[in-house]
C-alpha cells in the first residue's frame, strides 16, 4: 500500500536541487538535433498546490523555492531552473509547483517524448488530467521499474532516464539497484538520473557502495545537504548520474555554491559533486 504523497515535500531543498539537475540534464540534450527520451519511472503528479493542506502542513517549500523566488539575478543555470517554476505560475504569486515532468515538460522540441509511470492511483489521476491532449507525453498508471523493462531502449537512442522512488519500502534500494542493472544493459548509452534522500550517512554511504558493485563505467554524483545528517531527518538528498553530459560537474560546481548559501541553515550540511566511475574516478572536491 503506498502512502506517500509528494504535495508534502513540493519545492523543498531537495526538490530545488533534483530538478535544477535535471534542467541541466535536458538542457544537454538540446545540443543536438536529433529528438529525445525522457522517461519519468516514479512521475508523482505533475503539479503541487503549496497552498494546499498538505503543503501548509509542514511548509517544506519555505526552506526551498520560496527563498530563490525573488531573487533578483539568479546566475545562468538556475535562472533557466527558476524560469521553469515560473511557466507554472503565471502571476507573481509561487503558487504551484512543478514536479519533475511539468520542469522537463518547456524544454521539448515538437519530436521529442516523454513517458511518464507513476503508481500511487490518485497521483496517475492527477498526471493524466495534467498532460491531457499532450500528444508528446505518455502517463501509464504503472510500477516505474516495470516501465524501465517495457520503455527501453527507446527507438530514439539518446534521451534521460529520471529514478525517484519515494523510499518509504524497505527493499526500494534493491528494487531499484536491480532496476537500473537491467536498464543499463537494454540502453547503455542513455542518460540515468538517480536520486536518493540523506538521512543517516551510513545508509547513503551503503547505498553508493552497492551502487558501484554495478560496474557502471562513467558515473557522477552529487550531493546537496542543508542540515547535518540525522535518522529519520532530511538533511540532504544525492543524484547519481548515469552518462553525464559534458560540462555537468561544472555547471554543478558553479551552481551548488550559491544554492547552498541561500538554502543551508545557517551555513549547516555541505555540498559535493565528485566521480564515482570514470576517467576523473580520483574525483575533486
Ligand atoms: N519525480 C517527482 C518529482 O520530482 O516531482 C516526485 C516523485 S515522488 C518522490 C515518488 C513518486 O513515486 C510518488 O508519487 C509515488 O506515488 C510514486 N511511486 C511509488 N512507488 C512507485 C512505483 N513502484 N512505480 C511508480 N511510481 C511509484
Amino acid at each position: 500500500m503506498l502512502s506517500y504523497r509528494h504535495a508534502f515535500h513540493a519545492g523543498n531543498h531537495a526538490d530545488v536541487f533534483k530538478h535544477l539537475t535535471l534542467s541541466f540534464l535536458v538542457r544537454a540534450l538540446l545540443h543536438k538535433d536529433k529528438p529525445f527520451f525522457y522517461l519519468d519511472t516514479h512521475a508523482g503528479a505533475g503539479r503541487y498546490n503549496l497552498h494546499s493542506e498538505m503543503a501548509r502542513k509542514n511548509r517544506e517549500h519555505e526552506s526551498g523555492i520560496s527563498r530563490l523566488w525573488d531573487e533578483p539575478s539568479p546566475p545562468a543555470g538556475i535562472r533557466e531552473y527558476l524560469d521553469a517554476v515560473r511557466a507554472t505560475n503565471p502571476g507573481r504569486e509561487l503558487r504551484w509547483y512543478p514536479g519533475s515532468p511539468r520542469i522537463v515538460r518547456p524544454w521539448l522540441r515538437d519530436p521529442d517524448r516523454m513517458a511518464l509511470c507513476e503508481l500511487h492511483p490518485n497521483e496517475a489521476h492527477l498526471l493524466a488530467a495534467e498532460f491531457a491532449g499532450d500528444r508528446q507525453v505518455r502517463v501509464e498508471h504503472l510500477d516505474g521499474y516495470q516501465g524501465l523493462k517495457a520503455l527501453l531502449p527507446p527507438p530514439e537512442r539518446r534521451g534521460l532516464v529520471h529514478i525517484d522512488p519515494a523510499y518509504e519500502l524497505k527493499d526500494e534500494r534493491k528494487r531499484l539497484l536491480q532496476a537500473v542493472r537491467e536498464g543499463y544493459k537494454r540502453w547503455a548509452t542513455g542518460i540515468y538520473a538517480l536520486w536518493y534522500p540523506i538521512q543517516d550517512r551510513a545508509t547513503a554511504d551503503d547505498f553508493l557502495r552497492r551502487f558501484k558493485k554495478l560496474e557502471i563505467p562513467k558515473v557522477l554524483l552529487a550531493e546537496f545537504s542543508v542540515l547535518p545528517d540525522e535518522p529519520f531527518r532530511l538533511s540532504g538528498s544525492g543524484m547519481i548520474v548515469i552518462n553525464p553530459p559534458w560540462q555537468l560537474e561544472e555547471q554543478l560546481r558553479a551552481a551548488l555554491p550559491w544554492l547552498w548559501e541561500r538554502l543551508a541553515a545557517g551555513g549547516q550540511g555541505r555540498w559535493r559533486v565528485e566521480w564515482l566511475a570514470g576517467e576523473r574516478e580520483r574525483g575533486a572536491e
